[in-house]
């Protein structure tokens, strides 16, 4: 066993994002220094951590002064360039490796990695030439067309019902490597955040009820019951093989449907902590930025505890604008007067319709009550009502 990076050592993350700003919080609290590289000057991780380095990620001067700063370097957004992750990786402790990442970059490389381990996903064909979309079967439609790299927030996607729909649409995407997959029924939607340690150690959150709006995740719902047991069990396995299967080390989520007729699908990967594991930071006795910055230095993992059933709300900038268009402040003050708000704002200078400004996390003594007040919260920044809680 290599002896761990220990607290006064700098870590530095790749990317300046929220998810960037809410690790360096964590690292911070454990006494470690923080470097980050993003190009925007004020990204919200940069704001928070004791470097800033400016540049471009593919920038060698860049590169060179992060590798400088930092005992060991994570990132916190997907599409970190590989070959960045590589030079990193050749000089530092790299952790998601540049491998594993390049796979969860990849809706190819993902889906038949899924298989690889065991675990069901939606069928699929991969399209890349002309021969393979014309072989592209019917039983795969209605479906989904995907680009197989750089989809976020539901870009990058278009549902496809008849062969004309599904050419068109590959023309859209100008040709790129897609993979087409069947659109299914589904019940609900689920993710699962584990940390597995560079000694193999694997710990997990509870699975985790997402609802999205406009293909932006909305609301995540974290109590006991939200999955019945059973399914619960099996989705956490299937995440802890995904990872096995990695030789993964750090915050790893994966996404799962629940179908109308109860059997779990995986549905993709995100090599980093997720939005739906926000609710850990206040939940839970360990946040998935906690379990990072274990992961990386080689501290001890252990199994966290969640501590209150959870409501989280995304707030999007679209709440900074009124009906007509006009800018507004949201009622913060409002909302900080509930019991068990826990209000997160990111620092982003400019509000944009879609854009993820902050986040805000209920916890109460029991669900109902959670939910009480997350459909106050919702009504006081004039979200729509929260109709699955509890
Ligand atoms: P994000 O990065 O925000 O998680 P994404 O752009 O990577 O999203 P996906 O997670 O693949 O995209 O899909 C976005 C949403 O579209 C899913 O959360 C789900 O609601 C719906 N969806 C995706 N694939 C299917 C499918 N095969 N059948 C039914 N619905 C689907
Ligand atoms: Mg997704």
């Amino acid at each position: 066993m290599k002896s761990p990076i220990l607290p006064g050592a700098t870590l530095g993350v790749m990317g300046g994002g929220q998810l960037g700003r809410m690790f360096a919080q964590a690292a911070q609290r454990l006494g470690y220094g923080t470097a980050v590289l993003d190009p925007d000057p004020q990204s919200p991780a940069g704001q928070v951590s004791h470097h800033h380095i400016q540049t471009d990620y593919l920038d060698e001067q860049g590169l060179a002064e992060l590798i400088r700063r930092s005992a060991a370097i994570t990132t916190e957004f997907e599409n970190v360039p590989a070959p960045a992750l590589l030079t990193l990786g050749a000089h530092r402790p790299v952790a998601p490796a540049a491998d594993a990442v390049a796979i969860a970059q990849d809706r190819a490389r993902e889906k038949a990695h899924f298989t690889r381990c065991g675990v069901r996903c939606a069928p699929y064909a991969v399209i890349e030439t002309a021969a393979q979309l014309a072989a592209a079967g019917g039983e795969l439609l209605p479906g989904i067309l995907k680009t197989a790299r750089l989809g976020y927030d539901g870009k990058g996607q278009i549902r496809v019902t008849t062969r004309a729909d599904l050419a068109a649409a590959w023309d859209e995407f100008r040709n790129l490597p897609c993979v087409l997959e069947k659109m299914l029924p589904l019940r609900a939607e689920y993710s699962v955040i584990v940390a597995r340690g560079s000694n193999g150690a694997v710990v997990n959150f509870p699975p985790q009820l997402n609802l999205h709006r406009g293909g932006i995740l909305a609301v995540t719902e974290v109590y006991k019951g939200n999955l019945p047991v059973a399914l619960a069990k099996q989705a956490i396995t299937a995440t802890e093989s995904i990872a096995e299967g990695l030789r993964y080390v750090g915050v790893l989520c994966v996404e799962f449907f629940v179908l109308q007729d109860d059997s779990l699908i995986v549905n993709e990967m995100a090599p980093r902590p997720h939005n739906s594991g926000h609710y850990t930071i206040d939940a839970c006795d360990l946040s998935q930025f906690d379990l990072q910055v274990r992961a990386m230095t080689g501290l001890p993992m252990v199994q966290p505890r969640q501590h209150s059933p959870a409501i989280m709300l995304n707030l999007l900038g679209d709440l900074w604008f009124d009906g007509r268009g006009k800018a507004r402040m949201p009622d913060w003050p409002g909302v900080l007067a509930l019991p068990g708000a826990h209000l997160h704002l990111y620092g982003k200078p400019d509000a944009r319709p879609g854009r993820k400004m902050g986040h805000l996390t209920l916890t109460g003594a029991d669900v109902a009550s959670v939910a009480a007040t997350a459909r106050q919260a919702a009504r006081i920044l004039g979200l729509p009502d929260i109709e699955s809680a509890g």
